[in-house]
């Protein structure tokens, strides 16, 4: 290597090693990566920059691909096809792979400790510490209980490729079950009563899985017991679905109502025992207890307890989720980034900085802006506050620039108080991003591309604001870009959302959804598995085997 360049190699020892050109050792820095989900999955994939040293703690040594999950729960995709081994990955970066979890982050001493569990003989488990230059946090977050009673023993969850895999065991189990000889005909239809509690889309995505294979399925496989089954789908609100746009609720409420889902919204659920789950009707306030044969439970998401403890360590204790700036740069500690479902972004509002963004653009400081100097705050406004962008989308405009002569007429000159006038609704747009794969897998490529030009960047840290001519490298913050949603809702025919207020429903949309899904599978392996396992449920139907 010449010219004082640097040079890489790997030696027997497991980190490699950057020497200068004179011999000399440089230690690389150290990212560890906690988590093999969406946020980090993409983060690794990306990552590209041959000057640090990249370790990874995930107790699960593959990815998995969630929006497939729901078909996993009746046999419509096996598990092993939406899963991605990581270490395929790994062995191509380079980077190195610990199969252990993460209980506690150290910020003040740049450590974790994890543990590590033998799950396939009862050895017990490892425990260690590990230290760290730079962390990143990319754990997703747990299923939330709201801490009712029972929900824990007595309830699926459905987050992991286990917990797909249980309830499918589970279904089959209760038909096999209300198969016996000898029953009565209560017995029977509690235990083809199937509870699901939570109306978002992977409560009623997974509703209407269930209620596909209840008609194509059972009907042939179990013609005896078919009459007493029954699916209750449970949700708190008014309305189910209530994220989509309001025809697609409607559409969905309708077609269930039509399919013979028991659909009870406006109730809450207070309690589950092994036989029977209680509700709460809002308003009434009336409690009814029902009998059941299986519960799945998906009402949302809450944090792990090792990110509450850090919470609590940086003084984020008060919040509910850890909160980052638009860098992904946990607030209040160093060298820690956060991203996907784990955190939320702690967006600045307009207002609480508009004198600082007129005094920086009012270059001549002559208390106001000419429109030169308007003209280069323009763009940084919109890039650091995605919020102006929505409020302009909503009011119909094109660019600040014509927001701004709304309030300013043709003059050339802009007062502090014309500036804050005119910006000042844009904060009621403010939202914090939705806990998708999507937002997680944008932000994992996003924080890699920003490591990738670290070197390039670290001489020109990013201020507020980026002004003309300065700062060509400086990394612009995370901004989010929507694709659009969807929501199977069974029968073949699927919900979409689309950017534009392009709402589709129907089977169209369900082919729509079929290839989007087998684009993003994160490769030809997992791709070629599921649209088999599709073109095998086509012809044969689904696998009724537990
Ligand atoms: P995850 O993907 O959950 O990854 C977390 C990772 O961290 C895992 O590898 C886990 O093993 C690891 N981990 C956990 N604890 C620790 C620890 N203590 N130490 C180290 N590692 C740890 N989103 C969409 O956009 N579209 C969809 O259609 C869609 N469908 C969904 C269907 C289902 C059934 C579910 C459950 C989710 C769905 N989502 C969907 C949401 C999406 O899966 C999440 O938003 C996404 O997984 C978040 O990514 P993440 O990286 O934050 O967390
Ligand atoms: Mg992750
Ligand atoms: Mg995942
Ligand atoms: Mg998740
Ligand atoms: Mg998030």
């Amino acid at each position: 290597c010449s010219g004082g360049g640097l040079l890489v190699y790997s030696d027997s020892s497991p980190s490699k090693r950057t020497l200068t050109a004179d011999g000399q050792e440089i230690k690389k820095k150290k990212v560890v990566v906690l988590g093999s989900g969406w946020s980090g999955y993409s983060f690794l994939s990306h990552f590209n920059n041959p000057n640090y040293d990249v370790q990874v703690v995930s107790p699960r040594n593959f990815f998995l691909f969630t929006p497939l999950l729901p078909s996993v729960t009746n046999g419509t995709v096996e598990a092993r096809s939406i899963v991605e081994p990581i270490r395929g990955l790994m062995r191509k970066k380079g980077f190195e792979y610990t199969e252990a979890e993460c209980v506690k982050i150290d910020p003040s001493n740049k450590k974790i400790h994890c543990k590590s569990k033998d799950s396939t003989s009862l050895k017990g488990t490892t425990e260690f510490d590990m230290d760290y230059d730079i962390l990143v946090i990319a754990v997703g977050a747990k299923p939330n209980t709201f801490n009712t009673p029972g929900v824990e023993e007595h309830a699926h969850f459905l987050k992991e490729a286990d917990d797909a895999l249980k309830i499918r065991r589970s279904v089959i189990n209760c038909f096999e079950r209300a198969s016996l000889p000898d029953l009565t005909e209560e017995e029977r239809k509690k235990i083809l009563h199937f509870v699901v509690v939570g109306g978002g889309p992977t409560g009623v995505e997974f509703s209407a899985e269930l209620h596909d294979f209840l008609v194509e399925d059972v009907a042939k496989i179990y013609p005896k017991v078919q009459e007493f089954t029954r699916i209750t789908l449970l949700e708190a609100g008014d309305h189910i679905l209530n994220m989509f746009d309001k025809r697609i609720t409607a559409f969905a409420e309708e077609k269930f109502q039509r399919d013979g889902i028991d659909l009870k919204t406006k109730n809450m659920v207070v309690g589950v025992t092994a036989d029977e789950i209680s509700t709460k009707e809002r308003g009434s306030g009336e409690v009814v207890s029902e009998p059941y044969g299986m519960v799945v439970w998906s009402t949302g998401i809450g944090s792990r307890p090792v990110i509450k403890d850090f919470m609590h360590q940086i003084g984020q204790g008060q919040r509910r989720v850890l909160a980052t700036d638009e860098w992904l740069r946990v607030d209040g500690c160093d060298s820690v980034y956060a991203l996907g479902d784990t955190a939320t972004i702690n967006q600045r509002r307009v207002m609480e900085d508009i004198a600082a963004i007129f005094g920086k653009a009012d270059k001549g400081e002559t208390g106001t802006l000419n429109k030169k100097e308007f003209k280069g705050v323009v763009k940084d406004i919109c890039q650091r506050y995605p919020q102006v962008e929505l409020y302009l989308k909503k009011k119909k405009l094109r660019n600040i620039a014509n927001l701004l002569k709304s309030a300013n007429g043709d003059n050339t000159e802009l007062s502090i108080e014309t500036f804050k006038q005119a910006l000042s609704e844009v904060d009621t747009q403010m939202k914090n991003l939705p806990a998708t794969a999507q937002v997680a897998s944008q932000q994992g490529k996003y924080l890699a591309k920003c490591f990738n030009k670290m070197e390039k960047c670290e001489k020109k840290p990013e201020g507020p604001l980026r002004f003309r001519g300065e700062g060509r490298h400086r990394f612009q913050p995370f901004r989010y870009r929507h694709f659009g949603s969807f929501a199977p809702l069974g029968g073949e025919q699927t919900a979409a959302e689309l950017p534009g207020d392009w709402v589709s429903i129907g089977h169209s949309s369900q082919w729509l959804w079929y290839s989007v899904y087998a684009s993003k599978l994160v490769s030809w392996r997992t791709r070629s598995l599921v649209v088999s396992d599709w073109v095998r449920r086509f012809i044969f139907g689904r696998d009724s085997s537990s």
